[in-house]
């Protein structure tokens, strides 16, 4: 049985990250896995806050009666509400648990938020780089990503944006702190981006919804993530816990929208819809009963912070340019010149890498070609001991 076209052309096209997790692995079968630098993937490897052990333990225990049945498709109302005051606090707005719904992660959030306001040829558009899943998401509802470049600070591009928009436009995608650059962005910088919406929409009589993707917003390094829902009317957050809590196997995040949102009932009614037909019918019943109860606890952030810094020096001390990251656990650098000073593409400087047994991801596997990422979801020993390796492969580009 052939596949699908459209699935056979995404797998030849296959994502970067995923080939290098591939070649990882074999490469660790071939050295020994301590021997490998293996900054590819973006899997936490922090453990989830001893809290999260306690309360699972305990409902385990507990296991009520009919506690792992269906429930309501946008999730336990005692849950919704519980985030919804933690959301209030972060989004500087005033919601309750009717502008929350469970989602299966970010990923199954934006899906639902994609399906729910995408007509067939409607657009999103996106700042590159960005997470690359996008492309595959709005491909799910018939939409058509549309991408912009970030400025050169990696700062939203107003203008570019503002060119971009077009009656086709259903939303805005916006990642803080972003994956693959750790960017956040100001709260002027939304501002103005709401301004932009708001004027786009009297124009055309189509006001754009502004949708934040922020599975980051707890990973953030001496910065607070300024607030976003309270910018805008039209504005949807998708979150979830798999960085903050460590929990990515577990599939549990949110949707949640500005209360003022036009029509506000039905589009969660949308939302609710969409995620039951895509199949997700509701977010794991068990995760959203532990979640409730841990919303005032995160990961050790300490630990990310301490590998960012001595990332930073190894890089620093071999050569390589990169973006300071102010969250989430990326450093997107940017490709070296070579001493005969010729320019290399991003995908000649990773094969470079990799004969030193660093693994890295090409920036154009995130649209933004001539950088590469380094996730440091890895033991800080072995961040440090990477540093001969990198000055190595320096010495030899
Ligand atoms: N959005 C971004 C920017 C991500 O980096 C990721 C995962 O790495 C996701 C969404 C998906 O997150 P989740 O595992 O919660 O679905």
């Amino acid at each position: 049985m052939a596949l699908a076209a459209a699935v056979q052309n995404a797998l030849s096209s296959s994502s970067m990250i995923r080939k290098m997790f591939e070649e990882g692995t074999l490469l660790k079968k071939q050295h020994g896995a301590d021997k490998v630098f293996d900054f590819s993937l973006g899997n936490p490897d922090i453990d989830p806050p001893a809290a999260f052990h306690e309360v699972l333990v305990k409902l385990s225990e507990e296991d009520a009666k009919g506690s792992h049945g269906y429930m309501a498709n946008a999730g336990f109302s005692q849950v919704r509400e519980a985030l919804a005051k933690k959301i209030s606090r972060e989004q500087n707005v005033n919601i309750d648990g009717s502008s929350v719904i469970m989602a299966a992660g970010a990923a199954g959030g934006l899906n639902t938020v994609f399906k729910a306001i995408c007509n067939a040829g409607d657009e999103i558009i996106v700042t590159r780089p960005f997470f690359v899943e996008y492309r595959a998401y709005a491909a799910n509802h018939g939409a058509k990503l549309i991408e912009v470049d970030a400025l050169e600070n990696f700062d939203l591009d107003l203008s570019a944006i503002g060119a971009a928009l077009s009656e086709k436009t259903a939303c805005v995608l916006i990642n803080s702190p972003n994956n693959p650059t750790g960017k956040i962005y100001s709260a002027s910088l939304l501002t103005g981006l709401a301004e932009l919406l708001e004027e786009h929409g009297k124009k055309t009589g189509r006001k754009p919804y502004l949708v934040s993707d922020e599975p980051y917003r707890e990973i953030a390094y001496n910065v607070t993530v300024p607030p976003f829902l309270s910018c805008y009317s039209q504005s949807i957050v998708v979150s979830s816990y798999s960085k903050s809590l460590s929990l990515p196997g577990e599939r549990i995040g949110y949707i949640a929208v500005n209360p003022a949102v036009e029509d506000k009932d039905n589009l969660i009614a949308g939302f609710i819809y969409c995620a039951r037909v895509l199949g997700f019918v509701n977010a794991p019943a068990l995760m959203q009963r532990i979640v409730a109860r841990l919303t005032e606890e995160r990961v050790d952030v300490s630990i990310y912070a301490r590998r960012r810094d001595a990332f930073m020096k190894v890089l620093d001390e071999a050569g390589i340019e990169y973006a300071v990251p102010e969250g989430a656990f990326y450093l997107f650098c940017k490709v070296p010149e070579r001493k005969s000073g010729e320019r290399a593409g991003d995908a000649e400087f990773v094969e470079h890498l990799k004969k030193y047994l660093i693994l890295g991801v090409p920036g154009s596997g995130f649209g933004k070609s001539g950088w590469l990422r380094f996730a440091y979801c890895i033991d800080e020993k072995i961040i440090s001991a990477s540093a001969p390796a990198f000055k190595l492969a320096m010495e030899n580009w």
